[in-house]
């Protein structure tokens, strides 16, 4: 059984939180994109864990781990996790954590690029997280990259860094006149974050295939949401990875399996990172009291997040990019100090209303139609049925689920782990 796990909206859904509930069910948990540039926040009876690289089953000792192909890996990033997991008394070997060696790595020169590209643009820059992503992904595709397969041979390695930091080097000391990288010191910081890595490094396709020949089930972990996806996202605001579903069994290492069953993580409002588009934007006291009640700040940079409303015409685009099966609504809760409850549910683009959602220019000028459900203005975290829903709790549900037209089967009322209620189909 394969399923993948991914988010519908901009990322920061809660994805993480799902994935550690979930997680229960599957014995094997995959990265398949992105870097350290988000953050799962997860808690539980162990404590709070930030995520940035390491799949969320992690946190489960029966669980196996898989760091896909398709990731960007910042080694010096994965030890920090590894020792802040290893001291809070989580177990990681061998067994549980295995990093594919076809990822590809993330080195400080990637980071310098991020760096120097923000700075260049400054006004008109993108709100990178700063953490090398797109420098990464584009050397991935230039053919420049370095793979975690390359560590396991150092003789190799070092022949393909002085190439690579060569010819790197054109850019960060050529073109934007900063100090150059050394290749000897590239290959010192790979051979020290690797020591400990090594043994986690193979062909995760073999163990892989396996599990699904032997039925085992293996969950998908998205980072970030549809609308950051490198090819359906709000370009060029996107990320730099696909962080779709149907990417899920390329970017983990089975490329020939399809998967079984699609869960969408939306959250019950908006929110947003970065730079770009974000038509259903808040602003002024009324974002301010958004933000406060949802703790919308980011888990990988702190950086206060920009929020909105519940937004149909994205999220309804995001179910049918995922080609989600059902979905999971998080952060119910977090409205319940609303007296009505702003919903986006079509866009003015130029004089026309529309709920398809427009890409380019169109978005660009498109201006929300806002429409008000009434609040419910109690505590909802205690509620674990549907029944125990306030009437106007469950109706708000039940809009939005008619709307981007599939079954919301969990809501979240809160962020531990027993915080959520299942709805009746
Ligand atoms: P992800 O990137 O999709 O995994 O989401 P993040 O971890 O960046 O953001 C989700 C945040 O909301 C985390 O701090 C979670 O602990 C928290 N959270 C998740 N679900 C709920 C919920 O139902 N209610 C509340 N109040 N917080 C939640
Ligand atoms: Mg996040």
């Amino acid at each position: 059984m394969l399923t993948a796990i991914v988010g519908i909206n901009w990322g920061d859904e809660g994805k993480g939180r799902m994935v550690d509930l979930l997680a229960s069910d599957y014995d094997v948990v995959c990265r398949y994109q992105g870097g350290n540039n988000a953050g799962h926040t997860v808690i539980n009876e162990s404590g709070k864990f930030v995520l940035n690289l390491l799949p969320s089953g992690i946190l489960r000792s029966e669980v196996v781990n898989i760091m896909g192909n398709g990731m960007v890996i910042d080694i010096e990033h994965l030890n920090k996790e590894l020792t802040n997991l290893r001291k809070a008394g989580i177990k990681i070997t061998p067994e549980n954590l295995k990093i594919s060696d076809k990822a590809i790595i993330c080195l400080p020169y990637h980071v310098k690029q991020d760096i120097l590209e923000e700075e260049r643009l400054k006004d008109m820059k993108f709100g990178s997280t700063r953490r090398g992503i797109a420098p990464v992904y584009g050397d991935k595709y230039l053919k420049k990259g370095i793979r975690m397969g390359d560590l396991l041979n150092k003789k190799a390695l070092k022949n393909r860094l002085d190439q690579v930091v060569t010819w790197k080097n054109l850019m960060i000391a050529g073109g934007y006149k900063s100090v150059e990288f050394n290749p000897n010191d590239m290959y010192d910081w790979l051979i020290k974050y690797s020591e400990e890595l090594t043994d986690y490094i193979c062909d995760v396709g073999v163990y892989l295939n396996d599990a699904v020949k032997s039925n085992k089930r293996i969950m998908f972990e998205a980072q970030l949401g549809a609308l950051r996806d490198i090819d359906f996202g709000i370009y060029p605001y996107t990320s730099s990875s696909s962080t779709i579903a149907a990417y899920a069994p390329i970017g983990s290492g089975i490329p020939g399996k399809k998967l079984d069953n699609t869960i969408g993580i939306m959250k019950a409002y908006s929110s947003c990172v970065g730079e770009g588009p974000f038509t259903c934007e808040m602003s002024g006291d009324e974002a301010k009291a958004l933000r406060e009640a949802g703790g919308e700040y980011g888990a990988a940079t702190g950086r206060p997040r920009r929020v909105g409303p519940f937004d149909i015409v994205a999220s309804k685009y995001g179910v049918s990019v995922q080609g989600a099966d059902e979905l999971a609504l998080t952060k119910m809760d977090v409205l319940s100090y609303l007296d009505k409850v702003p919903v986006v549910t079509a866009y003015d683009v130029n004089g026309t209303i529309t709920k398809e959602f427009p890409m380019g220019e169109d978005l660009n000028n498109a201006k929300p139609i806002i429409e008000y459900l009434d609040g419910w203005k109690c505590d909802i975290g205690k509620c674990r049925k549907e029944s125990d829903l306030p009437k106007e709790a469950l109706d708000y549900v039940k809009f939005l689920e008619k709307q981007v037209g599939c079954h919301i089967k969990y809501v979240s009322v809160g962020a531990e782990r027993e915080d959520y209620l299942v709805m009746n189909k």
